[in-house]
């Protein structure tokens, strides 16, 4: 039998604006890390790499939406995170300030360094965005390790999650 999935009705309005505001800062702080990268490396490639791990880190998501609704996707659940409410737990694997200093570490290890830089920039920049926009969350959200110890518990992670949705 196929289980019924819940609904959720969006109690703050202002979330779909909020979401555009916040797609548009990344794509804005991920072209100025592509600007730095390409004046300090005069690479297209490097400053394209620091501009895609800015903006393509958020295809974690995905994972976290696949894993409650498997693949029946559905564009509007998922932007709209339903995912994290219907699970109740927000995993978002790549956002965390600690890829940071893996990535410079094995870049520097294994003798890839300028790539490294230009990883680490654009995932820096991301998650400067996400820090700051992302107010509702408790301040060390974006620390993997916070997330792990806290089991990835949304109602943990996130307190105010439940003033804006409603289970319908
Ligand atoms: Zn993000």
């Amino acid at each position: 039998m196929k289980k019924k999935e819940k609904n959720f009705k969006f109690s703050d309005k202002k979330e779909n604006l909020h979401l555009i505001i916040d797609i548009g800062w990344h794509l804005i702080v991920s072209s100025l890390a592509f600007i730095i990268i390409y004046i300090f490396f005069k690479s297209w490639k490097l400053a394209l790499l620091a501009f895609f791990s800015g903006t393509l880190i958020d295809i974690d998501h995905l994972v976290d939406y696949f894993l409650v609704y498997k693949i029946n996707f559905r564009l509007e659940k998922f932007f709209k995170g339903y995912q994290f409410l219907e699970s109740r737990r927000v995993y978002v694997f790549l956002h965390g300030w600690e890829w940071i200093i893996i990535i410079l570490l094995v870049g520097f290890l294994a003798g890839f360094m300028p790539a490294a830089i230009a990883i680490a920039l654009g995932i820096f920049g991301h998650l400067v965005v996400d820090q700051t926009l992302g107010f509702r969350h408790e301040p060390l959200f974006y620390f993997l390790t916070y997330r792990i110890i806290k089991k990835f518990k949304l109602d943990v992670l996130d307190k105010n999650f439940k003033k804006k949705w409603k289970p319908i």
